[in-house]
């Protein structure tokens, strides 16, 4: 039997190298192991979203991955080949990435193991879990290297980031209900000849399938085509999907010089639950669905993200184990959400012909027009949508304007005269923050604020920040002057409150400063809270 490290994190796709950066980032010990030798280089996932983009900026490849990437404006929706609609990301709220990103998903893992490297981190390749066994204290799991070498290493924790077909999860007997679709999916990254826009991709409606365009860095097109139910393998030949992409899109349109073809059944599946005892899933291994939206490994690298505070506070002893029920509320949710949205939209493509056809068509129209896509549908895919508001960690009565407790706070730039940065550049990365937004025309002489700040400061349990609250920060985070916000890691909103005096403050400080396991129990509605309750920030 080995001892070692609090954490052992299984796999080392997007989702396990985003957890093991996100732990190694916050000076966790954590041992990472890989099956295979070498990922394949296949694009695979290959939508970033906005939100997704925010955390690789936090590790500093956000940029990297931009000047790498196709940036796409808006998905347009076409039915006989007329356009009918369009879902934008340009307006879906402050973000400072209007944008979809694409790009191949071996340059993210690329990118991610480069960041793992820098920050001293490392995956043992080509060992792989075979057997789970959990106690009250810890996990043993039994690892097999490639030359049939055994070891029974000893952990904390266990998270399995090891794919769809997850043997973590299977190991644990953790249900994986669900449904294959009948249809395949056929995808081609080719060159596309013929007039589309690059700055966007297209997404030609059939009444018995679908075909969408992407365009690729370098001059590529991902087409992806939806047929007909089938029965058995289908190869993916570009004959077959010139024959699917002419029936639902335009005949002008050609594919040459395929990179990669793929062929899959398309599944609807997800994890009876999240956490069990010591061991814990994300990613794929958590939930697969219909690729339609681009959805799958961005919902998974959000899990990680959620998932990495709160499994570095708990290994640090810093937190309570019950911190790690909220992932499994939050993150539950968001997957049962998007498995729920996938299915709609692919189901829209695939069953509908005749006047069921025409309803549709209606439908998108009207909500285009209406800016309803963009809002619900743009906000959605972006990764704004979701908010963790029935979660033990938000502050459930403080019904403010938005974001209220459990939303993401935007990720705005800071406006006040000699600011630089943005709100999430002030967060702590393994603290609660408080954000305090001071006047312009008082800052530095704000006794309260001073005070509050130097005495939540000296608690040491969470950070202060003090930002100069000019208009437009003032209106994306919902707050005036004097205002405090109490900010998660991940940038999601626990509490805010209305500051009337320092006395008040000083009086909650304590109820505002407590670790993440006080602030669990916090959620229960507690006298002492009442005021904070009671928030009134308009
Ligand atoms: C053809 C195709 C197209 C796709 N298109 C999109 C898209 O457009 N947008 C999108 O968001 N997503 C897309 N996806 C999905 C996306 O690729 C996945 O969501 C993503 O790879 C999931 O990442 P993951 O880290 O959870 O799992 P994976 O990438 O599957 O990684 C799991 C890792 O665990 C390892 N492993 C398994 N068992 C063990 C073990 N016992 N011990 C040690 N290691 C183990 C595996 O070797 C693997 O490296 C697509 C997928 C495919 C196949």
């Amino acid at each position: 039997m080995t001892g070692g490290a609090p954490v052992l994190v299984v796999g080392s796709g997007p989702v396990g190298l985003t957890l093991t950066c996100e732990l190694v980032r916050r000076g966790t010990a954590v041992r990472t192991i890989e099956r295979v030798a070498v990922r394949e280089r296949e694009s695979k996932g290959i939508w970033i979203m906005p939100r997704t983009l925010e955390i690789f900026d936090s590790f500093g490849i956000a940029d990297h991955l931009i000047a790498k990437g196709q940036q796409l404006v808006a998905n347009d929706i076409y039915t006989r080949n007329r356009r009918i609609a369009s879902v934008g990301y340009g307006r879906i709220g402050p973000t400072r990435y209007p944008f979809a990103l694409v790009i191949p998903q071996w340059e993210v893992e690329d990118a991610l193991n480069e960041v793992l490297a820098r920050w001293g981190g490392r995956v043992e390749t080509t060992t792989a879990l075979e057997g789970v066994e959990q106690g009250p204290d810890g996990v043993t799991a039994t690892l097999r290297r490639d030359g049939g070498e055994v070891e029974h290493a000893r952990v904390g924790w266990l998270v399995g980031c090891d794919g769809r077909t997850s043997p973590t999860r299977d190991m644990l007997g953790i249900g994986f209900e669900g449904e294959r679709y009948e249809t395949t999916l056929l995808l081609a990254d080719a060159v596309l000849d013929g007039e589309v826009a690059r700055d966007r991709s297209h997404t030609f409606q059939g009444t018995s399938g679908a075909f969408i365009a992407v365009p690729l860095p370098g001059g590529l097109t991902r087409a992806v085509v939806y047929g007909p139910p089938t029965e058995g393998r289908v190869e993916p030949t570009l004959d077959r999907i010139h024959e699917l992409m002419h029936q639902h899109g335009p005949a002008e349109l050609s594919l040459r010089d395929p990179r990669w073809l793929s062929a899959f059944r398309i599944q609807r599946r997800m994890a009876d639950r999240l956490r069990l005892g010591r061991c814990l899933l994300a990613g794929d291994a958590a939930h697969v669905h219909s690729p339609f939206g681009g959805q799958g490994m961005n919902t998974g690298i959000q899990d990680a993200t959620n998932l990495g505070w709160k499994l570095a506070a708990v290994a640090a002893g810093t937190a309570g184990e019950d911190l790690l029920d909220s992932y499994e509320v939050e993150r539950h949710q968001v997957a049962e959400r998007v498995l729920a949205d996938t299915h709609r939209q692919t189901r829209a493509f695939l069953d509908v012909s005749g006047p069921r056809a025409v309803v549709r068509d209606l439908a998108v129209r009207t909500m285009s027009a209406a800016g309803v896509l963009d809002r619900r549908i743009g906000t959605s895919l972006a990764g704004y949508f979701d908010s963790y508001r029935t979660s033990p960690l938000a502050h459930r009565r403080d019904r403010g304007p938005t974001p209220q407790p459990g939303d993401h706070v935007p990720d705005v730039p800071l406006d006040g005269p000699g600011t630089t940065g943005t709100v999430h550049g002030l967060l702590a990365p393994d603290q609660l923050t408080l954000l305090l937004l001071a006047d312009p025309a008082r800052t530095g002489d704000d006794p309260a604020l001073a005070t509050l700040a130097k005495r939540v400061e000296q608690d040491g349990r969470v950070a202060v920040r003090t930002a100069t609250n000019g208009p437009e920060l003032a209106a994306a985070l919902g707050a005036p002057h004097g205002a405090a916000l109490l900010v998660r890691p991940d940038g999601y909103l626990v509490c805010r409150t209305r500051l009337r005096s320092a006395e008040h403050l000083l009086e909650h400080a304590a109820l505002l400063a407590p670790s993440p396991t006080r602030l669990l129990a916090a959620a229960v509605p507690d006298p002492g809270l009442r005021d904070l309750e009671r928030t009134d920030t308009r």
